[in-house]
């Protein structure tokens, strides 16, 4: 069985007081010999607090974005070399919201893959349909393309740091989950396109997240499912407690492995 991956997107909310207060709260609910890894990603001013408060746990932290070029004139922005020296782990990279109001491409998630290489941050691409592209039946030719066109000139040895995440577009912030049915063939055409393009031992190490509208409801029946590596999770992953549970939901399916 893969290691299953818990991950928090808080997107714009918790200020690094409030992150505190969070991080002593999910700290208290005891967190060693859960997961081997869990993941939270708040805002950048936020990181110090977080680690600060998760301290000597299993608990990674990782940036919500970098800019695609290493440095310089670009007022307001962060490189992914400032992230990983302020101790982060990993960056998501393409997230929809990013793409939506940011006009993030495939090609620029591929510059920022280069960049995160280069200073060791470990990646979370997003990848995802919207609800016009799920209506007009065109998911495959979506997720395929987002794929290709976003780990092209790759080699599976490049991305054996990376994760996947798919998030239907159409799902996150919703309250609309996809079924667990519908995120497994989503899941496994993902993997089956890896495989054809990387090869099996890439295939089937590699973790391919879920995300949208997931929370302790959910969280079982979609972390059963075959291709289902963990969960991205945004407005659950804001209560400690909600993100607390869905830990320990995998931590059970882990054990039953
Ligand atoms: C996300 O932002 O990655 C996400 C999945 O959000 P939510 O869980 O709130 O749908």
């Amino acid at each position: 069985m893969r290691r299953l991956l818990i991950a928090g997107n808080w997107k714009m909310n918790n200020t690094p007081s409030e992150t505190l207060e969070y991080g002593r709260d999910l700290k208290a609910r005891g967190l060693n010999d859960l997961l081997p890894e869990m993941l939270l990603f708040p805002p950048a001013l936020s990181i110090p607090a977080l680690q600060k408060a998760l301290e000597n746990t299993p608990v990674k932290t990782g940036g919500q974005n970098i800019h695609q070029e290493p440095k310089g004139a670009f007022t307001g922005e962060i490189s992914a070399k400032m992230l990983a020296d302020a101790g982060c782990d990993y960056v998501l990279i393409g997230h929809s919201e990013r793409r939506q109001y940011f006009g993030e491409t495939d090609e620029s998630v591929r510059s920022k893959i280069v960049r995160a290489r280069e200073t060791g941050l470990k990646q979370v691409v997003c990848i995802g349909e919207t609800l016009d592209e799920r209506e007009k039946g065109i998911t495959s030719h979506v997720i395929i393309r987002q794929l290709k066109e976003g780990l092209l000139d790759f080699t599976g040895e490049d991305l054996k740091d990376m994760v996947l995440a798919y998030e239907p577009v159409w799902a996150i912030g919703t309250g609309r989950t996809a079924t667990p049915e519908q995120a497994q063939e989503v899941h496994a055409l993902i993997r089956k396109t890896l495989y054809d393009t990387f090869g099996s031992a890439f295939s089937e190490n590699i973790r391919i997240l879920y995300g949208g509208s997931a929370n302790t409801s959910n969280a079982e029946s979609l972390l059963s499912e075959q291709d289902i590596d963990g969960l991205l999770i945004g407005g659950a992953s804001l209560k400690p407690g909600d993100f607390f549970e869905i830990i320990t939901t995998a931590h059970k399916l882990m054990k039953k492995g």
